[in-house]
């Protein structure tokens, strides 16, 4: 870990722009579960998709359900040692903006701007309608939840309110992947954190990256498909590896 964690202080002073990208293995020290690992939230219940959001009312309430179960869980979460060591990078003003398949606000919490976290899976600790996107509160949903019994649509336009992640089937956001784009093709140093690199298209970001002329980094306890085309792999737990870049 020792030599990993020096070339990768070497390869940070080097570059001019780092671009880290993250996945949900940053945020297992915080208490959330990742989806694969064992323990992760895909080994209990299948994911609700797009289509079955909108087309059944069992299947938002289920989904609803399910966020209110994770409620505490999320509300408690505090940055860890990765989001803040990116932070550093962010206020040291060697990184401009991080891309991440995150929902969990935790890079926003960590002192990023809320405009320099480009989300390519949403945000989970809000709501939207699916239709107009008008945003809601969360604790607004839960209340009407607990009145009707069932998912409440939007005020506005009668549609189904959800939270404002993505889901598999449903558009990427056009802003955010035009953004994360941008950031892939004109860095100089892309960190790929706690991603199994498996989910598309933005597992599509770090290859981007090292074809535009960046150098990679993949941090992750797992192999994943891309540690071939990387330029340095760290086989190892996040917040011991970027724990000596918190503060820098
Ligand atoms: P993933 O679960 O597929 O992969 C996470 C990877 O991180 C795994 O390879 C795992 O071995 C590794 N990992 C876990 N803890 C680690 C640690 N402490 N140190 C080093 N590695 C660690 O997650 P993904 O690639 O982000 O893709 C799947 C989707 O999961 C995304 O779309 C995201 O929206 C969603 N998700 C997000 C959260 C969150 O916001 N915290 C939580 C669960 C799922």
């Amino acid at each position: 870990l020792r030599s990993g964690v020096e070339q990768l202080g070497n390869m940070i002073a080097e570059a001019a722009c780092v671009v880290p990208f993250t996945g949900a293995g940053i945020s297992t020290e915080c208490g959330i579960p990742d989806f694969r690992s064992p323990g992760g939230l895909w080994t209990r219940n299948r994911p609700i998709a797009f289509d079955e959001f909108v087309a059944s009312a069992d299947a938002r309430a289920e989904a609803w359900r399910r966020r209110f179960a994770m409620e505490a869980t999320f509300a408690a979460a505090r940055p860890g040692r990765g989001h803040r060591a990116l932070a550093s990078l962010y206020k040291a003003g060697k990184t401009p903006a991080i891309i991440t398949q995150n929902i969990d606000n935790l890079h926003q919490v960590s002192g990023f701007r809320a405009d320099d976290v480009i989300e390519l899976h949403g945000n989970t600790t809000y709501a939207r309608c699916i239709g107009c996107g008008h945003a809601y509160d969360l604790l607004w949903v839960k209340q009407r939840f607990e009145e009707a019994g069932s998912a409440p649509d939007c005020t506005i336009c009668d549609e189904p309110v959800k939270t404002a992640t993505i889901s598999f089937g449903q558009a990427m956001p056009e802003d955010a992947m035009r953004r994360a784009t941008e950031l892939a093709q004109h860095c100089d140093l892309f960190l790929a954190v706690g991603s199994s690199l498996v989910v598309w298209p933005a597992a599509g970001f770090p290859l981007m990256a090292k074809n535009c002329g960046a150098k990679l980094v993949i941090i992750n306890n797992e192999s994943t498909e891309q540690d071939d085309v990387a330029d340095l792999v760290i086989r190892h737990d996040i917040g011991e590896t970027l724990g000596p870049f918190v503060g820098n």
